[in-house]
Order: structure tokens, then sequence, then C-alpha cells
């Protein structure tokens, strides 16, 4: 590179990668492939409209590489293109939310959404995320005993409170998802069932983790979290009657987006395919054997594992442990000083507040990508008990 200041901060950031042990599960290292389609030269070109039908000129191979990634997402998720639309615009996994809800509920409606200290996201219409002050959350949460979903409750809550959407799928959550359930539950209530796999699409893609295809109206994915892409999302919308698919891409542009970035829409192409090989199955096998083998190893040195251990790639650790620990946030600073790297995160029923909670996140799917293995997690554990148990 010629700007030597730039490049001196990507070489640095480049060889803090390579130093940490990264457990942030949002996180993952993407091929030389995926990084050579964010930087080139697709970045140059304006591209509103679809595939066909722009409103710039000099669209012809854009649009080939915009319909080739969504014929791959369909592809990937076994989606019959007659019964599945993908729209593959949206920026990042915020504004595909954004966009969906935007879509197909009125403003002032209801969207019924985990609450962030359970393990859901900001855009699920918490009420300090624009989603929350457009529409209005119908908050749930988990199980304060077993720290898992009721599902019996929540059926309950949407029928009372008649909402006009449900969002399942979450940020913070260790265990499946009963998507069968939520389905019985958005029928019950009349209800939209959009699921948020942002963080499992890649598992899911594996065969790792249940696909809520079958049964969900809408779903919408991050591409950079376990699926290991660039920082994109993809919206698919279920063909029907209602139109939902036709809603969607009107809500992305003129609704919501100018320009999207095909460079981005490239780099999802290759991701995507790269998701098909036996070998990135073997991948989303290895992220949750990794996962649970740290979640007991943990165990094994008196921690306390959310939910008893996971079914995916994350895990909550309870670091506060009734005030006999630490905060999330100490835990966080002390682990990174020693070269791990993890976030505080909310448990159920956090007796701290969220700016210092009593708990962290931990993930397997950056250090799975580096190879790491069974023996390394044993070795991981025990460096982070050695830490926390020194402060
Ligand atoms: C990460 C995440 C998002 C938001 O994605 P960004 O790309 O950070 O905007 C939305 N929903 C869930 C469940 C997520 O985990």
């Amino acid at each position: 590179m010629r700007d030597k200041e730039v490049e001196k901060l990507i070489k640095a950031e480049e060889k803090r990668q390579k130093s940490v042990i990264n457990l942030i599960p949002s996180e993952n290292y993407v091929s030389d492939d995926v990084l050579r389609a964010l930087g080139s030269v697709l970045n140059n070109k304006y591209s509103e409209g679809y595939p066909g039908a722009r409103y710039y000129g000099g669209n012809i191979i854009i649009d080939k590489v915009e319909e080739l990634c969504k014929k791959r997402a369909l592809k990937l998720f076994k989606l019959n293109p007659a019964e599945w639309h993908a729209n593959v615009q949206p920026l990042s996994g915020s504004p595909a939310n954004l966009a969906v809800y935007s879509a197909l509920v009125p403003i002032g409606g209801k969207i019924m959404g985990l609450l962030l200290s359970s393990g859901g996201h900001l855009t699920h219409g918490q009420k300090m995320s624009m989603t929350g002050k457009i529409w209005q959350q119908v908050p749930y949460e988990v199980d304060p005993k077993t720290e898992t979903l009721d599902y019996e409750a929540l059926k309950k809550l949407a029928i009372a409170e008649k909402t006009n959407i449900i969002v399942a799928g979450y940020t913070a959550y260790p265990r499946f998802v009963d998507w069968k359930k939520f389905r019985e539950i958005a029928d019950a209530a009349g209800a939209i069932l959009m699921v948020d796999m942002s963080h499992m699409a890649g598992l899911v893609a594996g065969g790792v983790y249940p696909s809520p295809f079958p049964y969900a109206d809408v779903v919408t994915t991050t591409t950079h979290k376990t699926l290991r892409g660039p920082r994109s999302a993809i919206i698919f919308a279920k063909k029907d009657e209602r139109s939902f698919d036709k809603k969607i891409d009107k809500a992305i542009i003129p609704g919501l987006q100018g320009g999207p970035h095909e460079n981005a829409i490239a780099g999802v192409a290759v991701c995507l395919k790269e998701a098909m090989s036996p070998s990135f199955k073997k991948y989303a096998k290895q992220i949750i054997k990794n996962a649970k083998i740290l979640a007991g190893e943990l165990k094994k040195r008196g921690w306390r594992i959310i939910s008893g251990g996971t079914d995916s790639h994350l895990l909550l650790v309870d670091t506060w442990m009734n005030g006999k620990g630490l905060s999330g946030k100490d835990a966080e600073r002390a682990l990174e000083k020693g070269g791990i790297i993890v976030n505080k995160n909310t448990i159920p029923g956090d007796p701290r507040g969220p700016l210092d909670p009593s708990g962290i996140r931990l993930g397997t799917p950056a250090i799975t990508t580096q190879g790491m293995k069974e023996k390394d997690m044993a070795k991981i554990a025990e460096k982070i008990d050695r830490i926390l148990h020194k402060k």
C-alpha cells in the first residue's frame, strides 16, 4: 500500500488477530478469496435496484454477481426457488431486520422479541433501538430456573398480546431453538414468524443445528459470523400470496437503502460456495464439539455454565457466582491481559446491570477456523480458570 499510515494499522491488527485466542462467538476469520472479492473493483459500481431493473447503466456483470449470490444462498440452505426468495442486499444484520419489520409490521405494531438480558439482539424491538421506538416490543425472557425458553409461556404471551411478528433466533442463547414450537405459537397467535439465524447460519448450513426453514415465514442472517463471510446479510422470504418477497425487496430499496455493496455480495457468494464443501461440514461439527468440551472443562473447574451447557457454538459462564467471583467486565479485562478475548455478557436474571454484567460469553467459531481441536479446549479452559482465580 502507498498509504503507510493505514497499512501499518492493518498489519498491526493482523498481528493482533494472530496473537490472541479469540473466543468472541460472532467473529471469524475469512478466506483469502473472500477478502479478494471484498477488495475488488466491484466496489466501484453503483447498482441501485435489482438484477435486470437497475437505476444505472453498466450493470450487466454486476447483475450476474448478484444473481449468482442469490442462487447460491438458496442452494446452500436447500431451498426451492419456487418457494423461497433471497435478498442479498442488506448492508448488515441490523438493517436486514429493520427492513423486515418495515416491510411486514405496521408502524406502532408489535414485535415479540427476547430481551437483551436473556440473549436477544437490540434489533429485536429493544427500547433503545429504533426497532423499539417505531414498533412496540413484546418482551420475553428465558425461564429463570432452566435458563431456557418456556414455549408454553411464550404461547400464552403471544396470544394475549396479539403480536404482529415473533422473532426467534438469538445472540447469546446456547441451546437449540425448537422452531416447530415457534411455528405453532405463531399460528396460534396469528403472527408472522421471523427467524434471525445470524449466529448459527454456518451451523445450519453445516447440518449440525436444526434448520428453521421448514417453519419460518422469513429468515434473516448475517454472513460474517459462523458462516465465515463478509460483513453483510441475507433476508430469505417464503413466496406465497402474502407477497413477503416483494414487500421486503421494496423495503430495502427504495425504502431504506441506496446502492448495494456488490463487492460484499461477491464475497458472500464466495463464502456460500465454501460453505457447501465437505470440509465446511467438518468445520461446523468441530465448532460444536469444541464448545461442548470447553463448557465441560470449565464446569469441571467449578464454573457455572448457563443452562448447564451448550448445543451450539457458544456458552455463557457465570463469573459473578453470587458475589464469590468476578463481574463480567473484570473477567473480560483480566482475560484480555492474558491474551484471551471474550465479551462480558448478561446472564438470565442478571443481578448486576448490562454495562457490568455477571458473566462472559465464549464461542468457538474463530479458533476452530484456526484448526483448534478437543485437546486445545482443555488448555484454554485451564488458562481461563487460572487467570480468573488469580484476579
Ligand atoms: C449480530 C446480530 C445481528 C446484527 O448484525 P450486525 O451485522 O452487527 O448489524 C442481528 N441479530 C442477531 C441475532 C445477531 O447476532
